[in-house]
């Protein structure tokens, strides 16, 4: 039974690498008809943010990653937040100090502060663990006299020396460490949490999960965790790990940060995020305008494809062919022109009705009562304009034009040696059009054009300059269908207002 978890640590926004690690999993879990887990890894309570949990809950369903398990739609396998499983962690860390494996250390945070200044390249490991305050070094009396007496301690794993630690990674392969290089970490801290590393193993253990994939910036803790599994007895049970490629700044040096998208202008967050501390606001992908579709379809690209030329995927697709061969060992480049591409192919292909409500919610925004209009006359503007949206908020950009009279023109271009002959033929068109029964663009263009002959100008001359009366700029969809939707009394008005 595949049972995979999204374990991420509620201390801010969620970066779209981490997003991409919910979606893998995701993908994963449903391919094989297993269970996506979402399991809130709290023990740092330093660092614990106020909102970022809900944050993240919120993040998932917008992405339509609903997991089957989770804090608020606990399993049989809860809780589902680390800090509600507290009391199930020390019996471990004291088991792995009854055999051996770990040790109970006495040194103050001030103690051990004080050996960073004195080497700045200090670690607790097994070259100086000798030397600093622990079981090892004070020996067994002195070990019961300080738990008795309620000393505060930690226990730390206690690291081989010189011994290879390897494992087979489904993305990398195998991957081996060598022991020595890895310093002695805290399982459990003074005030009786663990840290990540012992709780990760217990958890993913109690919650049977059987496939681990997260980023690649945890490989370097994988040798502790794989001698937990094997220290704590339970080696046979141990999940299958798979380590996901970095994603990449745009210009392939080094891993993308939040600090990136502030300097080159794209979100890195998956939605909005205020620090609570701070009050800053860091801008994410929905609130710049991304579609669901979009941004998870993007995600699914930085790392994978199906071994074709294909890009557009839904989610239903993505689930079907989702396989971990096809995950690439290097590092995805983050560009956010082809996450825009992204955006537009899916408002491109999505249904009106699915994008009337926010597109009216745009209108809104711009003081349009659309109930002036009626819906399908905002259908038919979206039809005519969609394939120029990047994003839905570009709709007024592209229509406003539809739903109020241009507020200003382009004068030189409506009006380029602007003279007698063009004014009268202008106004020849308003009162043409004004007497035109059937208003359709196959009808007027021919009656445009024709006009444009008998002139004896040029259809560069005219051409532009009505486009421009109509749509306030040299843009927008084709100008007899422009002239068709906005009826023949707006037409006529607009020609007359902008006819010297
Ligand atoms: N809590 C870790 C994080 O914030 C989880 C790492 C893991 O999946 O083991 O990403």
């Amino acid at each position: 039974n595949v049972r995979v978890r999204f374990a991420p640590s509620p201390t801010g926004g969620l970066h779209l690498g981490g997003v991409r690690t919910a979606l893998f999993n995701y993908l994963f879990a449903k391919n094989n008809n297993g269970e996506f887990i979402l399991r809130i890894e709290d023990t740092d309570q330093t660092r614990f943010v106020p909102g970022a949990e809900e944050y993240i809950m919120e993040c998932l369903a917008w992405c339509g990653l609903n997991p089957d398990e989770s804090p608020n739609n606990p399993g049989n396998f809860g809780p589902y937040r680390q800090s509600e499983r507290k009391p199930s962690y020390r019996k471990y860390a004291e088991d792995l100090v009854e055999k051996g494996y770990a040790y109970y250390a006495f040194d103050t945070a001030e103690e051990l502060e004080e050996q960073r200044k004195l080497q700045p390249n200090f670690r607790y490991a097994h070259d100086n663990r000798m030397s600093l305050r622990n079981s090892l070094s004070l020996g067994k009396e002195e070990t019961d006299r300080l738990l008795a007496e309620g000393a505060p301690h930690t226990i730390r794993i206690k690291m081989p020396e010189n011994e290879v630690v390897s494992f087979e990674d489904m993305i990398r392969g195998r991957v081996s460490f060598e022991t020595s290089l890895v310093d002695d970490k805290v399982l459990l801290k003074a005030d009786g949490m663990p840290t990540y590393h012992l709780a990760v193993v217990v958890d993913d253990r109690a919650m049977e999960i059987s496939h681990i994939f997260r980023g690649e910036e945890w490989l370097p803790s994988a040798p502790v965790h794989i001698l937990l599994w094997d220290y704590l007895g339970w080696k046979d049970e141990m999940p299958i790990w798979a380590h996901l490629p970095l994603i990449l700044k745009p210009d392939g040096n080094g891993k993308l940060s939040k600090r990136d998208g502030d300097r080159l202008g794209f979100p890195v967050y998956a939605m909005n995020w205020k620090d609570p501390k701070t009050g800053d606001l860091t801008t994410g992908f929905r609130e710049r305008g991304f579609l669901p579709e979009a941004f998870v379809n993007m995600l699914a690209l930085l790392g994978w494809n199906d071994g074709t030329e294909q890009e557009i995927f839904g989610m239903e697709e993505l689930i079907q062919k989702f396989s971990v061969e096809r995950i690439s060992k290097a590092g995805a480049k983050f560009d956010f022109e082809k996450a825009k591409w992204y955006n537009q192919e899916w408002i491109k292909q999505a249904p009106n009705s699915e994008l009337m409500p926010e597109i009216k919610s745009v209108l809104e925004k711009h003081n349009v009562d659309v109930a002036d209009f009626g819906d399908n006359f905002v259908e038919t503007i979206l039809d005519l304009v969609k394939e120029r949206l990047t994003y839905i908020e570009d709709f007024w950009e592209q229509a406003s034009f539809f739903f109020q009279k241009p507020e200003t023109y382009d004068v030189d271009a409506v009006k380029p040696k602007w003279n007698d002959d063009k004014t009268k033929f202008f106004n020849e068109v308003a009162s043409l059009f004004q007497d035109q029964p059937v208003w359709e663009a196959p009808v007027l263009e021919p009656l445009f054009k024709n006009k444009i002959t008998e002139s004896g100008m040029k259809m560069g001359e005219l051409m532009m300059p009505f486009r421009i009366m109509l749509v306030g700029g040299k843009f927008g969809p084709d100008v007899f269908k422009i002239t068709e939707v906005l009826g023949k009394d707006k037409v006529v008005e607009r020609i007359k207002l902008a006819v010297p």
